[in-house]
């Protein structure tokens, strides 16, 4: 029996694991992916304290190295299912259960999809959401951003220096991004900005060739040629394996109190997954730090 488990090691999860492990507990921690979660594909982060501009994968690797360090064990594995018993929980994956005392979801987001005609088509063949796996194939070709939020931007700003050209193409004529990010974008020559204008459709032979793009004030259609589109629009929670549990809310993100405890007691949730305003590495810290700390608490 572990006295934690943490299902997700992206920032939130690995900062829990760092607390626990340090209050000598027997702690394991779940991950279906690649550790580290969304700063894996994130190029720079520019606004983690400590660092000034550090690679994604950098800092990612600076985190999972310090909790192996400590001794937490990696269970390499998506959990499927959480099963409340008397003593505790019983976590699930495709082959395997566990038992713990207290579970602590670190599931994080997904990337939203655009849901439009050829998406399903060219996905991983032109479509992709991850500037830093992908972006290289793109070497001197011309590529589509869709977003208008921070990690657009900065997905922008890295193509930018690998690709000839890249569309920027947003919904709205004013960005969510942060202003100063915003800024950088429009001075970069190989950007053009594509506003007030939507996706229609994805369209190719083999591979991505085309998009067919809708401004939504004049209804005007155009068709750009591009070989790649990375699509940053949104997220979407990783909750699917806990949606019997009834500890969501209806967008699917889990409600937790200011401990960060879910209405089912010793079940606590940190991180981008949880209901909250700002979803970023040091909101993801600052909550694993705390779900951990309230763990131990009430452990002892
Ligand atoms: C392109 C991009 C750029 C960004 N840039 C910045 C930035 O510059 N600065 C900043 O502060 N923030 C940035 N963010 C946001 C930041 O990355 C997130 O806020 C942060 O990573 C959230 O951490 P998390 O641990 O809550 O979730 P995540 O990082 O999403 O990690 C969750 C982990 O859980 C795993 N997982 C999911 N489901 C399961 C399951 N069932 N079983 C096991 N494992 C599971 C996932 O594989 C993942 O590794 C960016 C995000 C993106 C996508």
């Amino acid at each position: 029996m572990y006295d934690i488990l943490i299902v997700g090691a992206g920032p939130a999860g690995l900062t829990a694991a760092i607390y626990a492990a340090r209050n000598n507990k027997k702690v394991g921690i779940f991950e279906g992916n690649v550790p580290g979660g969304q700063i894996v594909v994130t190029a720079t982060v520019e606004n983690y304290p400590g660092f000034g501009k550090v690679d994604g994968p950098d800092l990612a690797y600076s985190m999972f190295e310090q909790v192996m360090n400590l001794g937490v064990e990696l269970i390499g594995s998506y959990v499927s299912e959480i099963i409340k018993t008397e003593n505790g929980f019983i976590v699930k994956t495709e082959d395997e259960e566990f038992q713990a005392k207290v579970v602590i979801i670190a599931t994080g987001t997904s990337q939203k999809r655009l849901e439009v005609p050829g998406e399903s088509d060219f996905e991983n063949r032109g479509i992709s959401w991850c500037a830093i796996c992908d972006g290289s194939l793109y070497k001197d070709k011309v590529v589509a951003v869709v977003g208008g939020g921070n990690s657009a931007m900065e997905e922008t700003i890295y193509l930018s220096n690998l690709a000839s050209k890249v569309y920027l193409i947003h919904r709205r004529q004013q960005f969510r991004a942060e202003p100063h990010i915003v800024e950088k974008v429009k001075k970069l020559e190989n950007v053009e900005l594509v506003l007030d204008s939507v996706v229609e459709e994805f369209i190719g032979d083999q591979s991505l060739g085309k998009m067919r793009i809708r401004n939504v004030k004049t209804g005007q259609e155009r068709i750009i040629e591009v070989s790649g589109c990375f699509e940053y629009v949104g997220q979407i929670p990783a909750t699917d394996f806990v949606k019997e549990l009834g500890i969501t809310d209806e967008a699917g993100y889990i409600q937790v109190d200011n401990n960060f405890e879910t209405k089912i007691e010793n079940l606590y949730a940190c991180g981008d997954v949880i209901v909250k305003n700002v979803r970023q590495i040091v909101t993801a810290t600052n909550d694993g730090a705390i779900a951990a700390l309230n763990a131990i608490k009430k452990l002892s």
